[in-house]
Order: C-alpha cells, then structure tokens, then sequence
C-alpha cells in the first residue's frame, strides 16, 4: 500500500534538479505557482501535499494566475458542473501562455483521472502541458522535470493503489485548522457515484502515522483537526482491522492539549454505536455528525447501493441523540436519482423533517461516466428536479430556521476562525454552526464564549459571553 522507500528517494533526488533547473532559469527571482483546489476536503489535502512539493522545489506562490510560470488545477469528477467550471477556466489560462512562454500548465485530480477527460485534454487543449491523476501524486516533481527538460507534454493517469506516501512536507492553507487524511480511495461503489472509480480501492494510512501526524498538529499549536476518508467507519478494514475509527478517535483525543476534532465522512450503513459512544465520550470530538443519507426512500437507497434503508438511518439517528441530545446532524441529498418518482422522493422531504438537520447539501443527481446509475432509465425531466430541488431547499430552510431559534439566548464556545464580509468576527460552534459578533483581531485563532442573541437560519449572530 505504500510507496517503498526507494521510490520516494527518487522523487526527492528530482526535487533537487528541478530546483536546479529553476535556478538556472529564473536565476535570483523565484518562479511563481498559482493553485486551485476544486472540490472535497481530500482534495484540499491532496492541493497541500502538492504545493509541499512545490514549495521544495523553488517555487512561491501567488493568488494572480496572470503572474505565475506554474499553473495547477486540481480538479473533482463528483458532478457534471464541476468538470464545466474547469474546462471553462482551463480555457481561460490559454492567453497567458501566450504573454509568458515559459508558463507551465498543469491539470491533477479526479476528474483527469478519467481516462475519456485526459483524451479531451490532449486533443483539445493544446497549451496544457501537464496531466497527473490521484494515484501518481506523490511523482509531481518527476513528472514536472520531465516537462521542464524536454519541453514536451506529459500524460500519466497510471491506476496504483501502493501510493500511499508518507512523511512529504503539507503546506498548509490554514494557520489553525489541519486536515487529517486517514485513508483514500473508496470500495462502495454507490451507484451514483465516480469517486471509486477514479480514486481506487480504500487505503488505510498505518495507525502510527496518522498518529504521528496528530501529535505534530498539536505541537504546532492547531485547533481543530479534521480527519479525513470517503469514509471514515471503515478505517483499517482494508489490514483486516474492525471498529479501528473509534479507537483511533479516542487515542487522539487522549493527546494533551486544547485542540478539537471533526472528521469527514462518515457512511451510515457503517455509523455504529461503538463510533458514537466514541464521540459521546471524547470531550474533544465536536458535537457533530455530517452522515450523508442520499434519499429518505428505501427502494432508491438499495437502487443507489447504500446498503441501509430509511429505518437502519433513523435508528442510527436515535442513538446518537440518546448519547448526544444536543448533536447537530448534518447531511447530503441527492435529488432526481433515475427512476425516482415524487412520491419517493416526498420521503426524503418527511425524513428531513424527522432527522432536523441543521444543514444539508442538495444535489440535483448528475450522471457519471462509468456508473451504473448513468445507464438507468430517468423519465424524469431537469426542469422537474429543479422544482424538487426548490422544494427541499424550502423545506430544509423551515427546519434550519427551527433548529436555530432554538438557540437563542444559549452561549456556545467558538473558535474564532476570521473576520466576515460585515466586518464582524466568525467561527463555528461545535455543532458546526457559523456565529458572527464583535471583536478585536487578536481574537481570531482562540476559542471564546459567544452568547447567541439573534439566530437566523444559516448564521448565528451574538456578542461575546
Ligand atoms: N464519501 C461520501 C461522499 C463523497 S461525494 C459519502 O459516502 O457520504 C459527496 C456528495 O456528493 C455525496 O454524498 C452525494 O450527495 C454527492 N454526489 C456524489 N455523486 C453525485 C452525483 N453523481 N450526482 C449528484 N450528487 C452526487
Ligand atoms: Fe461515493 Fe458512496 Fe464511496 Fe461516498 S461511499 S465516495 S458516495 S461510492
């Protein structure tokens, strides 16, 4: 499962003759990369390990794409609307090829790894100079030598599920708050979904490492520490470990310090009482739980493969907030999954309303190329889905705005994350809810006591405690 160690020797000897190359070529001004993650938060973490990598190799960065001699785009496959948005913005990047000659173009992620996308890619895109996918990563810097010293395009989409690499430097986005991925890759396989294909067989991180990389976090003073995998339940399954996450939960929260944990995603057919137990009993584990339901139909659950019906996901729902009466459970709906009828998907409606999410992600279903869900019959016309969408959105903004008048009056411990377009400062509870109030600066990066004084649906607005 993970690179050998010979094999990252020679990734960090291109380190070093790149950064010579560039040298060579930009003598005293360093060369300038511009990124951008589209996407998941495994996205976010994999844009992190990259910009490691290039940040070893010489290069700064910069927010103007109109400035820089590297241009990444690490793209997401999840839905037809994200692939446009890119194509759209690779298009974009075409004239400043023409100003800097010297400008390398360079495309990563899950929608590349798609093999009809790279044959797009290399037809139509010319000025593209550098196409990688998920499995090959941790070999940028190998693969950018090979484009800076020949000059010539290069592919590599190679399927490798022994690509876990460990011990590369992050460059974080984030001055307090860190993702932590312990695993990657998916064995699922919803029916609706590309991720397994374009991501590979789940892959533990070793116990130790994760580990490791926890205590690091701490010692260099984050708050909040998120880990990460499509989905977390199953973390160790794959070395023939079970029920390994809840451990792993309580072992970081055993670590000194004044640091909180989130973690992303968690699959409902897998959510057992020994993970809520878990989070009941940590006091570090925020109080909540993002379990992503899909529908609230059963018949469309077992056609998406989710392996739970609605019943399985209320009883799940149940214990936690047996354990945890103040849990804010938050979730992902698809709507319009092909073949859904109104009727069904009236169910999702009435389970929103049961659970009382206190946010949603609403998706309107988008085909995938390679699942099986793109080849089922779907009678049901867009203008339809989006009138479903609007219903959902409408029936979620009357149970938010029920779950958040709730709070009025209660004060909530927040970490204070930034200053907000109002010019107030913001951060998030523990259930995972923004609240905005006034403050100093030197406020942003601590926790503070935040009286809630007026609740609206998606924002909380309060005053220091
Ligand atoms: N591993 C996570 C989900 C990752 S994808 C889980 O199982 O919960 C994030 C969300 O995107 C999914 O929960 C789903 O709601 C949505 N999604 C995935 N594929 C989609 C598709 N083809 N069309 C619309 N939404 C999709
Ligand atoms: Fe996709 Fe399902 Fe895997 Fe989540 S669990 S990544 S939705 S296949």
């Amino acid at each position: 499962m993970a690179v050998s160690p010979e094999a990252l020797n020679r990734q960090f000897e291109y380190i070093t003759e790149v950064k010579r190359l560039l040298q060579d070529r930009f003598g005293d001004v360093p060369p300038k990369a511009f990124t951008h993650t589209y996407g998941c938060q495994g996205n976010v973490a994999d844009g992190e390990r990259i910009d490691g990598l290039l940040e070893q190799m010489g290069y700064e960065f910069t927010n103007d794409p109109s400035e820089a001699d590297f241009i990444l785009f690490n793209t997401c496959a999840v839905r037809e609307h994200a692939e446009e948005r890119v194509y759209g913005n690779v298009g974009r990047l075409k004239k400043f090829k023409e100003t800097n000659p010297n400008l390398v173009i360079a495309l990563c992620g899950c929608m590349v790894q798609q093999e009809h996308v790279a044959k797009r890619l290399k037809s139509h895109f010319p000025y593209v100079d550098l196409v990688f996918g998920t499995h090959v990563q941790y070999k940028v810097p190998e693969l950018l030598w090979n484009v800076l010293s020949t000059g010539e395009r290069v592919f590599d989409i190679t399927e490798d599920d022994n690509d876990i690499a460990e011990g590369l430097e992050v460059r974080r986005n984030h001055p307090f708050k860190a993702f932590l991925p312990i695993s990657y890759g998916c064995n699922n396989f919803c029916t609706f979904c590309v991720v397994p294909h374009v991501r590979g067989r789940e892959r533990s991180r070793k116990y130790q490492d994760i580990m490791r990389d926890a205590r690091q976090l701490v010692a260099d003073g984050y708050k909040e520490i998120m880990l990460l995998g499509q989905n977390v339940n199953s973390y160790g399954n794959d070395f023939g470990e079970n029920e390994l996450f809840p451990k792993l939960l309580r072992d970081i929260n055993d670590i000194p310090g004044d640091f909180l944990i989130r973690f992303m995603t968690s699959h409902p057919k897998d959510c057992s009482h020994a993970l809520l137990d878990a989070m009941a009993e940590c006091e570090k584990v925020e109080n909540h739980l993002h379990l992503p339901v899909q529908s609230g139909n059963s018949e469309v659950l077992h056609r998406m493969n989710r392996h739970y019906d609605r019943e399985k996901y209320l009883e799940t729902v149940a214990y936690a907030r047996e354990k945890m009466p103040d849990l804010s459970i938050t979730s992902d709906i698809i709507v319009g999954f092909p073949g859904e009828t109104h009727e069904q998907f009236l169910d999702t409606i009435s389970l929103i309303q049961e659970v009382g999410y206190s946010a949603l992600y609403t998706f309107i279903y988008s085909p995938r190329v390679g699942t099986p869900g793109a080849k089922m019959p779907d009678p049901v016309s867009a203008t339809e889905k989006q009138q479903w969408f609007e219903e959902l959105q409408f029936a979620q903004e009357q149970v938010a705005s029920k779950q958040s008048a709730t709070t009025k009056g209660k004060t909530f411990r927040v970490l204070v994350e930034s200053r907000n377009k109002a010019g107030r400062l913001c951060g998030r509870n523990s259930g995972n809810t923004m609240i905005e109030f006034d403050g100093p600066d030197e406020l942003i990066g601590t926790y503070q006591d935040v009286l809630v004084t007026e609740p609206l649906t998606w924002i909380l607005k309060g005053e220091l405690a």
